[in-house]
This record gives structure tokens, C-alpha cells and sequence, in this order.
């Protein structure tokens, strides 16, 4: 542990439009996967704690579904999560992704924040896409919305700047002890990041609306004496014929899927994982009222 009287610690929500790399830059500031990533959108359902240590900093990051007009019941209560994220937070990091500049999600987020008289830090993401003038013009517009304390300029997945805002937003943090322990990274339970795991070979492997009607349990976690874990996961969909794309033909689509999965879960759980994958029809899982308590989310949102 630091030093209690230089310690510091605090709550930042990453908020932003669906797909801007919100996650992306959660995992490379925590230095391994808490939460998935796709290149779709609307990947992260829920929210995610990822906790990082920066000097005597400990900033604990609140990663949101991102924030979009919502349709379904779902997409609702994933919008209602990411701005209770934002009110539970001490400082609020907006993300934006450089190569799309202010779109109408992101020009909502900024507008909800100017007339909540909330200022935010933002990171220009992505810059990686775009040339010096794009990111000019758009630090520009930017600024006649008055929402931001400061800007930063960061490409999430190659990590430039990334260590400059992390550095900026500890010495944000108030004076106070950490509030917890020093070697966690993340309050999401096991069972859930394992779902979570398999999920993400889904919306990568998977395409067009199918990704959105399915949702993944896992039902059974069984360490063994050997030091290998055993685990059940239930793969939900809709509809039959969403189970045989699920499956694909001779059951390889979901045999690459487990391979996918089992692999990454070796490596974030650092042991042998014997993953077992079932695929089950439930109908209208997304208006079950457990799945969104399993979520943290608020089913009447
Ligand atoms: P979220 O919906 O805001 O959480 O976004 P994700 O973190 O899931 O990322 C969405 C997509 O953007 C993924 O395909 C990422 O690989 C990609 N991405 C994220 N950060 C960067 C970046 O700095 N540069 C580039 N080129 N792509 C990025
Ligand atoms: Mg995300």
C-alpha cells in the first residue's frame, strides 16, 4: 500500500457514443481484458469497474455501455446504466472518436452535459485514423460547447498519449486512502467475465443482427484437483434458426467459438480451462427481468 497522507483515489466514468473504444482504452489503462471489445456496436451491455494505479493514485474507472436513442427495452436500460455511471463518478472522461468528429450521439452527450453545467475531460481517440487538421478543426467545435476541462489527444489501441491522461487524471483524484485492494483490477465475478469472453468470439464471428439475440450464462464453474477449470456456458437465442447459425454445419461454428474462448481464458485465468458450450432457444430473452438483474441493469429503465 502507498502512503495514506499522499494516497489518492477516485471515480472516473468513460462515457462516449457506442464504438469510439470506450473498452479499449479501459483495458489498455488496466494492462489486461476486463471488458470486450468488437468492432460492432453496442458490445458493452453493462457496466464495468477496471481499476488502475498510477503513481499513488488509484483511479477506478467506470466503463458505460455507450450512449445512443435507444429502441428496445435493452438498448433503454444499457443508456440508463452509462448516465448512472456518469452520476456516481467524480470526474467524467468523454471519448470521441477522431475519424467520425461530432456525430449526433456525441453532440447529445455534450449538449446533456452543457445544460447539466458538467464538465468532462476529453480524449480525441483514434487519432491514429485521421491528420493533424481533422483534429484541429475538431478540438475547435469542441471548445464552443464548454464542456471541456481539458483536452487530450490518444490512439487506445496503440497506447500514444494514453499514459499522459492517466498521469492527468490521478493527479485529479482526491487526497484519501484507496479503496481497493491494491492488486484488484476489476469487481466483475469470474462466472461473468467468462461469459463475457465468449461473447466477444461471438460478435466477432458472428454478423449482422444475430450478435444482439443472443446472450451467454455460464451455468456451471468447477475447479478441478488437477488445477484445470471446468466450465458450462449456455449460449441464448431467439429463434431455432438462430441455433443452427450458432452451431454452422457439423457443429464447427461453435467448435471455433469454444476454441476462441477457451483460448483467452487460459490466458486471463492463467490455468487450463475445459470450456463446454450449449446452445438454447429462450424466446424474448431480452425481456426476462433476470438477465438484467444478472446485468446490474434496471429492467424498467
Ligand atoms: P466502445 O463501444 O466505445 O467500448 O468501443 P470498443 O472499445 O469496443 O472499440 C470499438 C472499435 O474501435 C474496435 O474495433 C476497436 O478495435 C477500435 N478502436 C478502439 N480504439 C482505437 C484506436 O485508437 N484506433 C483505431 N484505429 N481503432 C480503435
Ligand atoms: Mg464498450
Amino acid at each position: 500500500m502507498t502512503d495514506p497522507t499522499s494516497s489518492r483515489a477516485g471515480f472516473v466514468a468513460i462515457v462516449g457514443a457506442p464504438n469510439v473504444g470506450k473498452s479499449t482504452l479501459l483495458n489498455r489503462m488496466v494492462g489486461t481484458k476486463v471488458s470486450i471489445v468488437s468492432p460492432k456496436v453496442q458490445t458493452t451491455r453493462t457496466r464495468v469497474l477496471g481499476i488502475c494505479i498510477d503513481g499513488n493514485a488509484q483511479i477506478i474507472f467506470i466503463d458505460t455501455p455507450g450512449i445512443f436513442s435507444p429502441r428496445r427495452r435493452l438498448d433503454r436500460a444499457m443508456v440508463a446504466a452509462a448516465w448512472g455511471g456518469a452520476g456516481d463518478a467524480d470526474d467524467i472522461l468523454l471519448l470521441i472518436d477522431a475519424s467520425r468528429g461530432i456525430d449526433e450521439n456525441t453532440r447529445a452527450i455534450l449538449q446533456r452535459l452543457t445544460q447539466s453545467k458538467q464538465s468532462a475531460i476529453i480524449a480525441i481517440n483514434k487519432v491514429d485514423l485521421v491528420k493533424k487538421p481533422i483534429l484541429l478543426d475538431l478540438t475547435n467545435d469542441l471548445r464552443s460547447y464548454d464542456v471541456a476541462s481539458e483536452f487530450f489527444m490518444i490512439s487506445a489501441e496503440k497506447g500514444d498519449g494514453v499514459a499522459d491522461l492517466l498521469t492527468s487524471l490521478g493527479s485529479r483524484m482526491r487526497s484519501g486512502p484507496w479503496l481497493f485492494p491494491e492488486d484488484q483490477i476489476s469487481d466483475m465475478p469470474q462466472r461473468l467475465l467468462a461469459a463475457e469472453i465468449t461473447r466477444e468470439k461471438l460478435y466477432l464471428r458472428l454478423h449482422q443482427e444475430l450478435p444482439y439475440a443472443t446472450t451467454i450464462e455460464t451455468e456451471n464453474w468447477q475447479e478441478r484437483e488437477d488445477g484445470s477449470v471446468k466450465i458450462d456456458q449456455i449460449i441464448y437465442v431467439e429463434r431455432p434458426s438462430q441455433k443452427a447459425i450458432v452451431l454452422g454445419k457439423g457443429g464447427r461454428q461453435i467448435k471455433a467459438l469454444g476454441e476462441a474462448a477457451r483460448h483467452e481464458l487460459e490466458e486471463i485465468f492463467g490455468q487450463t480451462v475445459h470450456l463446454f458450450l450449449f446452445v438454447k432457444v429462450r424466446e424474448k430473452w431480452g425481456d426476462d427481468p433476470d438477465r438484467y438483474r444478472d446485468w446490474g441493469l434496471d429492467y424498467n429503465a
